[in-house]
């Protein structure tokens, strides 16, 4: 059995206690909701795209550690990228915990704490759900994310 310590990095641990970019944004001119019903994890994701930049980004909900820490460091990640940057950021990020493709994990950073969660297959939606919820709100804003 894989150890469940490999799952909580330090770093999650953080990030879920005192998660960043936790708040609404007034001026946003993209959200998404996700919602992952096996887990119980809800969230919605602002940006405030500009000229293709994320310029600004937030989120609010509540779910497990592994669904908020990973919102937090998305926000992290996401902030100040293209949104083709981030396109790519979210395809490395889910071959990471999905345990898919290559080992192609370069520049991924602090993002890489999620590795062990390929261990847990369901908890693979937890730690991207706010991913499907930030690019939900790129494709289509005001949309909605949804695990099932
Ligand atoms: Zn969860």
């Amino acid at each position: 059995m894989p150890d469940l310590r490999s799952l909580y990095q330090e770093i999650i641990v953080d990030h879920n206690r005192r998660p960043r970019n936790f708040h609404t944004l007034p001026d946003a001119n993209r959200t998404a909701e996700g919602n992952n019903p096996l887990c119980g994890d809800r969230l919605t994701v602002y940006m405030k795209v500009e000229g293709g930049v994320i310029r600004d980004i937030g989120f609010v909900g509540s779910g497990c550690a592994i669904s908020t820490a990973s919102a937090s460091l998305m926000t992290e990640s996401l902030l100040g990228k293209t949104e083709l940057e981030a396109d790519s950021i979210f395809g490395g990020f889910h071959a990471l915990v999905a345990g898919t493709g290559s080992a192609a994990r370069t520049g991924l950073g602090k993002l890489e704490a999620f590795s062990g969660v390929r261990e847990f297959p369901a908890r693979v939606k937890c730690a991207t759900l706010a991913w499907h919820a930030a690019r939900a709100a790129m494709k289509t804003p005001g949309g909605t994310a949804s695990t099932e």
